[in-house]
């Protein structure tokens, strides 16, 4: 393998082709045509409405495509940051008489400063509590619209609300509308594609693995939080204008399942699902108009609708369409790497890359670790050891930040990292693999090699390095074996290949040390072979690891270090050879002997 010789500064820039704006010239053509036709056409009173009510909720829903499909966390209350943005529009311009565009633009900052207020106090909780908080929020903003009448004047509801001057017809504002539709849906598109994107799907698909990905998980999910709120307040300052009069009902918790149920139906990865959905939802009950005479009737086959797609398409409509052409496109290759990986570790601090004293972590009574003592030269392959329970996942966990320390200091490469969170860590110089494979499950390998190759510090692209981030990701995922595959996504992959993906993730960081938590757990004799010649290339690089393993004869071979643990404490370490004869380790072992 030639490492180096071939162009390493000549690539770097002339990658990106054309500019972004151009590549999707398509899309802003036919959104032109879109807003032409709002314009342009005359249409009834009824059908107006139906348009405007699509086009406002479209962009509430697309809020719910950011903060649920891109990042996995739930909101409940969208309804609530649509009513913020309406009443803001509505008592603005109504009462006070200002400006529609400082209204429009009030309404998304007072949504932003809730969102990011409801974020922040509970988005560490997760899961139900979020779901529950959400629905508290909800119904609190409810009882206020309702009574703080001097405000919002109550259950009688706002009317005579402005609209700009230059937009005063309601078919000129319906295209005003969908230009904004257009151009929000182009960002929420664009989304997944940005560093931001990328932190929001790995955050969904797995915390713990963003987290030693370098991803500042809490604030990636403020971040989408606050992205949905903004589009909430949009979508309801938009919608205030076009129809001239809200009331408290329009904005209750019902709205915010149709919002939810919006996004589900048409496909919440995806803006163009939640269009679709929020189309679908809003045309529906006018459809079936005629069977309004039945009582029940009409709700009941609304329901059957809606329950019908969901069953059959999961990932909603879109995401069924969607589908289908990723798999197509898992058939199609990735372009080869252009190099091979380099791995040039940082090379500050001393001779001792890992400098672990007195570390401890107490689970109530249990000593898992116990005042251990560690120190990792820099170049070579540490290994880490002892029979199971003794402590050792629980190291890598301290270390990597998953876990706070009892008590003990953690120096990385001369840095103090103790107290730091885990993707802070990961910006210092720690990469790591998990023993049960932690990877982001709904991304294809590259994907998931691109968010290691994102790590904050990685030197690795740009001048001297890879010309781009998935140059870096294809680099590594060649040098693990797995080019060819770059396109499938996770769930294609064999154990053993996964675990693959797991090293190539973090090395395509460019880290200083790598901890590797039973990377030959689960894979087959040749595989085993594979991973053992993998790792002497790595080290041959002068990457210095941390490995924990079972299989002594990879232990033996590859490390020149032992530590080895037993409940939780040290009880041997020095050189592989003189350790592994070392009588406590020995019967720690065998059991005696
Ligand atoms: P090893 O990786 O060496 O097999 P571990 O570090 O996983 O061992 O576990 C060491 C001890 O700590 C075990 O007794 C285990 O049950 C306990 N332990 C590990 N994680 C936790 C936790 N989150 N809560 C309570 N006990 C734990
Ligand atoms: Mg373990």
């Amino acid at each position: 393998m030639s490492v180096g010789s071939e162009n390493m500064t000549a690539q770097a820039p002339a990658i990106r082709s054309k500019p972004l704006i151009l590549r999707h010239l398509p899309y802003f053509m036919a959104a032109a045509v879109l807003v032409a036709l709002a314009a342009g056409m005359r249409f009834d009173g009824y059908i107006l409405n139906i348009l405007m009510q699509a086009t406002t909720f479209s962009i509430a829903v697309f809020g719910l495509s950011v903060v649920l499909g891109l990042c996995g966390q739930i909101n409940l209350a969208q309804a609530a940051f649509f009513g913020f943005g309406a009443y803001a529009m509505a008592i603005g311009t109504a009462d006070l008489h200002m400006s529609y565009w400082l209204c429009l633009v009030a309404g998304c900052l007072v949504a932003l400063v809730a969102g990011a207020f409801l974020g922040m106090s509970t988005l560490r909780l997760g899961g139900h509590y979020l779901a529950m908080v959400t629905i508290s929020f909800q119904q609190i903003v409810t009882l206020v619209m309702i009574n703080a009448i001097w405000l919002t004047h109550g259950p009688d509801g706002v009317s005579n609300i402005g609209r700009p001057q230059l937009f005063s017809n309601s078919q000129s504002y319906l295209a005003f509308c969908v230009a904004v539709l257009a151009i929000v849906g182009y960002l929420v598109w664009h989304l997944p594609d940005t560093k931001l994107g990328r932190a929001m799907r790995a955050v969904r698909d797995n915390e713990l693995a963003a987290g030693v990905n370098g991803i500042d998980v809490f604030r990636t999910k403020i971040a989408a939080f606050g992205i949905c709120a903004v589009l909430g307040g949009l979508a309801g300052g938009l919608f205030a204008g076009g129809f001239a009069y809200i009331s408290p009902d329009q904005f209750a918790f019902s709205d915010s399942i149709v919002f939810l149920t919006m996004a589900l139906l048409g496909g919440v990865a995806s803006p163009i699902g939640s269009a679709i959905g929020t189309g679908l939802l809003i045309l529906i009950p006018e459809w079936l108009r005629f069977l309004k005479s039945v009582p029940g009737l009409y709700l009941a086959i609304y329901g059957l609708f809606v329950i019908l797609i969901i069953r059959f398409m999961p990932d909603g409509i879109w995401g069924f369409v969607a589908g289908a052409f990723e798999r197509w496109r898992a058939k199609t290759q990735a372009p080869p790497a252009k190099r091979a990986l380099v791995l040039k570790p940082a090379t500050t601090g001393g001779d001792i890359v890992l400098e672990v004293r007195g570390l401890s972590k107490h689970f109530g009574g249990l000593k898992a670790v116990d005042g251990v003592d560690i120190a990792v030269r820099r170049g070579g392959v540490h290994a880490l050891i002892g029979p199971n329970g003794s402590g050792k996942t629980t190291t890598l966990n301290v270390l990597s930040g998953l876990y706070k320390a009892t008590s003990g200091v953690i120096l990385l490469d001369g840095t103090d990292i103790t107290n730091m969170p885990p993707h802070r860590r990961t910006a210092a110089g720690l990469g790591r693999t998990f023993q049960n494979i932690r990877l982001f499950r709904s991304m294809t390998a590259l994907e998931n090699v691109e968010i290691g190759a994102e790590r904050p510090g990685n030197k690795m692209i740009g001048q001297g390095g890879a010309a781009s981030l998935t140059e870096r990701a294809m680099e590594a995922l060649t040098f693990v074996g797995l080019g060819h595959r770059a396109n499938e996504v996770i769930t294609s992959f064999s154990y053993g290949h996964q675990r693959l993906i797991e090293i190539a993730r973090a090395l395509a960081g460019n880290p200083t040390l790598l901890l590797l938590d039973e990377p030959a757990a689960g894979l087959n004799s040749t595989e085993k072979l594979e991973l053992h010649e993998l790792l002497k290339r790595i080290a041959a690089q002068g990457l210095t690891i941390l490995i924990i393993d079972h299989d002594m004869t990879l232990v033996s071979e590859a490390a020149q270090h032992i530590t080895v643990l037993n409940f939780g404490r040290r009880i041997a370490d020095g050189e592989s050879v003189a350790v592994l004869r070392h009588p406590d380790v020995v019967s720690a072992y065998l059991g005696s002997e």
